[in-house]
């Protein structure tokens, strides 16, 4: 998920690799899960460093905004890897991020 779509633009397509780095905290059990998970504690943690003007940055919870401070833009599913080898995803053992 992203506000702009700069992180989720190369992960299309672009450069001949993208390494995913990602913390344990952001594997979940199923897509649906992940979404919610975004929507519910990464973009509002995020938004408020940005302090955009969206219902998370006031309340601390997704209000499901269309804001142009909104930061849910874009949400990308790659459900394959073409070419294969493309994309690698390299996950460390602790938390990190949001
Ligand atoms: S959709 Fe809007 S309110 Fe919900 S988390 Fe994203 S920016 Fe915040």
């Amino acid at each position: 998920m992203d506000g702009n779509g700069n992180r989720v633009a190369a992960i299309v397509f672009g450069p001949k690799y993208v390494i995913v780095v990602a913390g344990m905290n952001k594997v979940v059990r199923t897509a649906e899960d992940a979404l919610v998970r975004a929507r519910t504690v990464a973009a509002p943690f995020n938004q408020q460093r940005f302090k955009g003007k969206t219902p998370c940055t006031v309340t601390g919870v997704c209000g499901d905004c269309k804001s142009p401070d909104c930061i849910c833009n874009q949400i990308l599913t790659t459900r394959n890897c073409r070419p294969a080898g493309r994309i690698k995803v390299i996950l460390v053992g602790e938390s990190l991020g949001y």
